[in-house]
């Protein structure tokens, strides 16, 4: 097999983004031209998650996650678990998400806000990864976690479910190698965006380096981080190809067992991925 030919999946998308709004038929046939076999688009809230089901509905390519994603957490109803129980049903839905905690941005950085208003913030982040976590467990999925500045609460809230077989995939994961271990360890997964290709992201390289070739995935996290060359411009699907590149160089594997394994783990964590 020639290495064109070579199949990669992007495991995590935002293809409901208004960013690809206007040319989202072209942009999923230049990812099918480009070898990007299968794209799992990711739901950040419930209307999201409802436009990422109609997209895995549109092309036989795209397969669906849905969740609300901590940063919006204080605009989610107080409970989401019925709505999400009920997207996952549908037989594209591949796993929960994007869920877990984020305080890199808090709500005192508005001098009108104060201390109990992070309070709140957190506890609405905390509930919410909460319910995503009793769904995928209910439902038998894997979830889709996102952290920021809050490494250490995410890993605590996931172990319970952890040990109930419910497995998470640290995404964009850019952590230090003992986090990739703890992780790991933990029966996580991680995954690798465009960063893997900035100049400046040798810590990153470190740990893509250290994680076992069949623990770790490859995504975009498009329309954010394109890779160089197209850094600072849309991201999106196709250029998986140049991500995996750079995976492979730093890696020291030839694209095809590249190409395997990350297919063969992504298919292994997201149920129901053909
Ligand atoms: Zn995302």
């Amino acid at each position: 097999m020639s290495e064109s030919n070579l199949a990669f999946f992007d495991s995590h998308a935002h293809l409901d983004f208004p960013d690809f709004e206007k040319d989202l038929e072209a942009l999923v046939e230049r990812a099918e031209a480009a070898g990007i076999q299968r794209m799992i688009t990711i739901g950040t809230d419930l209307e999201s998650s409802a436009q990422s089901l109609a997209l895995a509905d549109r092309f036989d390519s795209v397969f669906a996650v849905v969740g609300w994603h901590p940063c919006t957490a204080l605009e989610a109803p107080e409970d989401i678990r019925a709505e999400l129980r009920q997207m996952a049903t549908h037989k594209k839905v591949v796993a929960i998400g994007e869920t877990g905690l984020d305080y890199h941005h808090l709500p005192s950085e508005d001098p009108e806000k104060s201390a109990a208003d992070d309070g709140r913030y957190r506890a609405a982040q905390a509930r919410i990864f909460e319910q995503q976590l009793e769904v995928a467990a209910e439902a038998g999925l894997n979830v889709v976690v996102h952290q920021r500045d809050a490494y250490v609460d995410t890993i605590k809230q996931w172990r319970p479910f952890a040990k109930r077989g419910v497995r998470a995939v640290f995404h964009c994961f850019v952590g230090s190698v003992a986090e990739m271990e703890e992780v790991v360890g933990m029966g996580g997964l991680v995954s690798y965006t465009g960063i893997v290709t900035f100049k400046n992201a040798e810590s990153v390289r470190e740990t893509l380096t250290a994680t076992p070739i069949d623990r770790f995935m490859l995504e975009t996290d498009c329309p954010y981080l394109a890779p160089v060359p197209f850094r600072g411009k849309r991201c999106e699907p196709s250029y998986v190809r140049e991500i995996a590149t750079r995976v492979a160089e730093v890696k020291q594997v030839d694209l095809e067992s590249l190409s395997n394994a990350t297919n063969t783990t992504a298919r292994a964590f997201f149920h129901g991925l053909s």
